[in-house]
């Protein structure tokens, strides 16, 4: 080609998106905590600065970050191993535990099949699907703000490849009960990866949801999904991980990126896991701190389903939604709209909880 074709080329086409990547819905920053009395609760992270073992960890891997981390994390999944009582092989970690769902859709789904999961459930649910040229298939919760798995068992097609459970449920904080999954997962075929995600388990009341790892180990369709995000405080960090049937994690391992979780994620994680006392005596506060709301809340007058994640759910029609958030705005604690549903708060500590409740009373009724 010579210069002369170069200069007449259409100069207005840009190279187009693919159709699945330019239907996404763009990333809207949330207001940073610039201020001094803004209360971050929006995204269920842990209100406590990491576990002091953790950022240890940290501190002293820091030293290291010439190098590329092992990128098989094997001293990470040995502990995991260990602490669940399965064998490494069955462990795939990743960059958060929506890295680790990334690498199980990608790793299960051609284009056109289809991904079930209940709606409304958590929000990257429906991206990773589409990136991965996969169908969402969205599947409404019940009335009392659950998973209804019979209609998501009568949704599944010769197409479908994964399905989704989330328990407790993000954003509604409703539990599926291990009687009920089971009796799921006696119905729906083996070649189906039933995933149960659960990102809030640590925050759950004993018995309120499944033993997963029991419902692993006798179906081998399942697979549990965890991370380090919530209750152990790294999710500025990235580090989750699933257990899978040993061919289905080498299937994960294989499908991620290379190097995904840092050596810094790994060895706070590894820290983390040793450090699970102080882990739950936080989260026994933040239990505490989730049934006096719910209990003052009832009083004065919202009815609301019982959580067993470390947050809050108001269903609310747009017109409630729009004048919550914007209230909450106004008094500088952030909190997570969405549209058509209702209105999710984390549960921190007892002073920016106070802080929900006194606004809450004023529109209670
Ligand atoms: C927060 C959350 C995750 C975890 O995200 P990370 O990528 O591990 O930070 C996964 N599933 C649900 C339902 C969540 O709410």
């Amino acid at each position: 080609m010579t210069s002369d074709q170069l200069l007449t080329a259409p100069a207005t086409a840009l190279p187009a998106l693919r159709g699945a990547v330019a239907g996404l819905p763009s990333y809207v920053p949330g207001r940073r905590s610039a201020g001094l009395d803004i209360a971050a609760l929006a995204s269920n992270e842990s209100h406590y600065a990491p576990l002091p073992a953790a950022a240890a960890a940290v501190t002293e891997a820091a030293g290291t970050m010439n190098r590329y981390p092992d990128s098989a994390a094997v001293e990470l999944r040995e502990r995991l191993a260990r602490h669940l009582g399965v064998t490494a092989g069955e462990i795939a970690v990743g960059p958060g535990s929506v890295g680790v769902l990334q690498q199980i859709i990608t790793g299960l789904c051609d284009a056109g099949d289809e991904v079930i999961f209940a709606w409304r459930s958590f929000e990257a649910y429906p991206i990773l699907v589409e990136l991965a040229g996969a169908r969402p298939v969205r599947i409404p919760l019940d009335d009392a703000e659950g998973h209804d798995l019979e209609a998501m068992a009568a949704a599944v097609t010769d197409r479908t490849k994964v399905i989704l459970l989330c328990t407790p449920n993000n954003p509604t904080g409703v539990p599926i009960s291990h009687e009920r999954i089971e009796a799921f997962l006696r119905s729906v075929r083996s070649d189906i990866l039933v995933v149960v995600d659960e990102a809030y388990v640590e925050y759950a009341e004993a018995g309120s949801g499944p033993d997963s790892l029991a419902l692993y180990r006798q179906y081998p369709n399942v697979c549990i999904l965890r991370t380090f995000s919530k209750a152990y405080g790294l999710a500025g960090l990235r580090v989750g991980y699933a257990v899978a049937a040993p061919a289905i994690a080498e299937g994960l391992r294989r499908t991620a990126l290379p190097f995904s979780v840092s050596a810094l994620a790994q060895k706070a994680a590894i820290a983390s896991l040793a450090a699970g006392d102080e882990m739950e005596s936080r989260v026994a506060a933040v239990k505490q701190e989730r049934a006096r709301m719910a209990a003052e809340l009832a009083a004065q007058g919202w009815k609301l389903q019982p959580s067993q994640g470390n947050f809050l759910w108001i269903r609310a029609d747009d017109t409630l939604r729009e004048a919550l958030v914007e209230a909450f705005d106004r008094a500088d604690i952030l909190v997570r709209g969405y549209q058509g549903d209702g209105v999710r708060i984390t549960v921190a500590d007892p002073a920016a909880n106070d802080r929900v409740l006194r606004l809450l009373a004023a529109h209670a009724g």
